[in-house]
């Protein structure tokens, strides 16, 4: 699950992180007062979305001639003429993929003096089994430039979770970042704060990037971006209150209310399965046969008629979908109910697309008298190789 940078800073900001002082507004009327509740005289307009890359963003409906989605300003006057450029439009940056996305939240927030730029982020580094800094004096916008270029420039402390932070890893971290004096003492504190935020809320990744030393030699955490292990989201419901819905895919976000597993892909073939092996070798026979898979729907070991019902909706909502497979093995779960979650499915949204349903396991002759008598038109399928080229034939006729 992710969260915007203003909910990042807040809540590196209980922990006692150094983030500068700022205002989320939801609607330009508001800029101004966000503004005069900050010292100035240097203001920072902020594009609130769940994306990186936005200062190098550009809005859309601005054209090619756009600012970007992070901007300076020197005014308050400044500020709302910003607020009024950027909010409602669509900001695409490298992480938006084309279509971008719209700007619904802007953070209002003091302007800092920059001398340099750091990179610092703390992910769990499967390699070691352990949570990692990774960290560079490259920081900035750049940085994926920086490790594709010059790899050796980004370095990595893994941290053993039994002493957390040692003496030994401060000391590299600072040496690494070349940070001295008060920087250097603001480093000893701040790193052990993003290790225990890091640990205590169940991220998966924080990532500062800039952490900035400042011309007065501190520190600040300037942009900050936070992702949780939504496994561990039922111990914290207090980050879960920090979702914002309009960001998510809102396919996977029904998915997800009936805990079914969906994952949007490029291809124009829904797939309806039942574990994540099967779901990987209906999509290898796919492939196999020459098509790609739209999308897959695990709906996973015990699903009944509405959650099978529910799995058949998601995949139909989406328009690339030109034909449907739905390959099931029923061992706990029974062929007969999925048949007639399918049936109940498509004499509530209707078909309008081809589709195979493939079914073995536990009451198969029964599910496959439902599909015959149901009047509608489905294919049946005898196997997995049968079934794949029957729905790829019928997508090309
Ligand atoms: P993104 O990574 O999405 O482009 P950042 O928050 O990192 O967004 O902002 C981009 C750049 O804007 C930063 O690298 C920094 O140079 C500048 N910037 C961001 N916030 C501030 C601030 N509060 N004061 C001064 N400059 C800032
Ligand atoms: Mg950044």
């Amino acid at each position: 699950m992710n969260i915007h940078e203003y909910q990042a800073k807040a809540l590196l900001k209980k922990y006692g992180a150094p983030v500068a002082e700022g205002v989320p507004i939801f609607s330009a009327d508001e800029a101004e007062a966000a503004a005069k509740q900050l010292p100035g005289p240097l203001y920072v307009v902020k594009s609130q979305i769940h994306a990186g890359g936005r200062g190098k963003g550009k809005f859309t409906e601005l054209g090619p001639d756009s600012k970007g989605g992070v901007r300076l300003a020197k005014s308050i006057e400044e500020v709302v003429s910003h607020a009024k450029e950027m909010l409602g439009n669509t900001l695409v940056t490298k992480q938006t993929g084309d279509a971008g996305k719209q700007v619904n939240r802007l953070y209002i927030e003091d302007g800092a003096d920059i001398d340099r730029e750091l990179y610092l982020s703390i992910l769990i580094d499967r390699t070691v089994g352990r949570p990692a800094f990774v960290v560079s004096t490259e920081g900035g916008m750049d940085i994926e430039a920086v490790a594709h270029d010059t790899p050796e420039k980004i370095i990595t402390v893994a941290v053993d979770p039994e002493t957390g932070l040692t003496q030994s890893d401060l000391d590299t971290l600072t040496s690494t970042l070349k940070l001295e004096g008060e920087a250097k003492a603001d480093g000893e504190k701040l790193f052990p704060i993003l290790y225990k935020a890091f640990v205590e809320t169940d991220m998966a990744l924080l990532e500062v990037n800039p952490l900035i030393v400042m011309t007065d030699g501190h520190l600040r955490v300037l942009d900050a971006k936070v992702s949780f292990d939504g496994n561990a989201m039922f111990r914290h419901d207090d980050i879960k209150e920090l979702r914002d819905e309009t960001e998510e895919d809102a396919k996977e976000i029904e998915a997800s209310k009936w805990d079914l597993a969906y994952v949007a892909l490029d291809g124009n073939i829904g797939c309806m399965v039942n574990g994540a092996g099967l779901a990987m070798a209906t999509m290898d026979i796919i492939k196999l046969y020459g098509k790609e898979p739209a999308n897959f729907c695990d709906v996973g070991g015990g699903a009944g008629k509405e959650k099978v019902a529910a799995a058949f909706k998601i995949i139909t909502a989406d328009p690339k979908v030109e034909g449907i497979l739905v390959n099931i093995f029923g061992g706990i779960m029974k062929c007969d109910v999925i048949a007639e979650g399918v049936v109940a499915a498509v004499q509530e949204v209707g078909l309008k697309v081809p589709l195979v349903v493939r079914l073995e396991g536990t009451n198969v002759d029964l599910g496959k008298k439902i599909l015959n008598e149901s009047g509608l038109a489905i294919t049946a399928a005898d196997d997995l190789d049968d079934a794949a080229k029957k729905i790829v034939a019928a997508i090309q006729a």
